[in-house]
């Protein structure tokens, strides 16, 4: 979801955020409540009362969204899962946790949490509407309120992730597979399918001729085909991480640098030539540090003659360095986090080899074959 967004404020600590879709959105629920609803609904009234009626019933709408989002949120915490941020957008609400949930059960819960706050809303909108001696215009905005709180939580139990259905589904079969990546899948598989069927009945409308209606469902199906599409991705790539280790996608030939050659030999012996983007650096045969194109960028091309490896290179350490039994995941994230595209395998003081950025790609790349 690209664009901006604006904090608006925090609700249990959790920052609540508007998406600039939304104002479209809101735009215009209010104006087709304005214009088509009420007027059919209440007679005699004036157009200001009619426009403010949408207006409060648009509000409302956000309200229920937010409370829909706010039941996901309390469960959440109750399980410890933080809370990144809940953001209002186009299709509604979204909680962004911050983990996945510990347990099925526990995910499970945060799911079903979001539709029961809408089925409560729902049927409150309901008795309200049904109050004996309610003024119209106040029944007239409860029953649209009712039919919206309740299409919203049928909606969302949909069966397909990422949809809160797709979440209960997801938790049912990870509870009964004990794979949580395959629960994944499998709910993401069905959320993909889902998405497609709310596409091919856009394309219904929109050729029947019922124009916005189609575009809209266009709209949703293909935003939860990319969503599902990319958390079966992302499961598929985890998944092909999962049992590897440091030592299975090392590069074992290693080629070091002599701390007291130049910078210029260095890049025309070494790095012009083997075309790696780093190399480990060696003193009398024991390994001091490591140089990569990211240090001889920040030098200039005139000192390169002058200044040696050894001066330029980054001081071995415990960062740079990481055990052949370690998770590849573990190296990843290292790499990741101190922006380096390298680290040195190394067991009982000895190089064993590199392990690199390019070199797990290529690696996934070859065994997803
Ligand atoms: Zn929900």
């Amino acid at each position: 979801m690209g664009g901006q967004s604006w904090q608006i404020g925090r609700v249990y600590g959790i920052p609540l955020r508007v998406h600039i879709s939304w104002f479209l959105v809101f735009a215009l629920v209010t104006w087709s409540l304005a214009r088509h609803y009420f007027p059919a609904v209440l007679s005699h009234r004036l157009p200001w009362q009619y426009w403010s009626l949408g207006v409060v019933a648009a509000l409302l709408l956000f309200a229920s969204v937010l409370v829909h989002e706010l039941g996901h949120c309390l469960v959440a915490l109750r399980y410890r899962v933080p809370i990144a941020q809940i953001t209002l957008f186009i299709f509604g609400g979204m909680a962004q946790i911050k983990r996945e949930a510990p347990t099925p059960k526990a995910e499970f819960l945060i799911a079903i949490a979001g539709p029961i706050v809408s089925i409560m809303l729902g049927l409150g909108f309901w008795v309200l509407a049904e109050l004996p001696g309610a003024p119209p215009a106040l029944v007239a905005l409860s029953e649209h309120l009712r039919n919206i709180n309740l299409v919203l939580a049928i909606f969302n139990l949909v069966p397909g992730y990422p949809l809160d259905g797709g979440r209960v589904l997801r938790a049912g079969l990870w509870a009964w597979s004990k794979n949580f990546h395959k629960a994944t899948r499998y709910s993401a598989r069905v959320g993909q399918g889902f998405a497609v069927l709310l596409m091919l009945f856009g394309v219904y409308d929109v050729v029947a001729g019922l124009a916005i209606g189609g575009v809209w469902f266009l709209l949703i199906g293909a935003f939860l085909y990319t969503a599902a599409h990319s958390t079966h991705r992302q499961v598929s790539f985890q998944e092909s991480l999962t049992g590897l280790c440091v030592g299975d996608v090392m590069t074992t030939d290693v080629v070091a640098l002599e701390a007291g050659l130049t910078l210029d030999e260095a890049v025309n012996n070494y790095f012009l030539r083997f075309g790696f983007g780093g190399f480990p650096v060696v003193n009398e045969g024991r390994l001091v540090g490591m140089l990569s194109l990211k240090e001889l960028k920040a030098i200039p091309r005139e000192r390169w003659s002058a200044l040696t490896v050894g001066e330029a290179m980054v001081p071995h350490g415990y960062q740079t360095e990481i055990h052949p039994d370690e998770p590849i995941t573990a190296a990843m994230e290292r790499m990741f986090h101190d922006d380096r595209g390298r680290l040195v395998v190394m067991e009982d003081g000895k190089v064993l080899g590199l392990v690199t950025r390019s070199g797990i790609a290529r690696f996934l790349d070859l065994r997803q074959r």
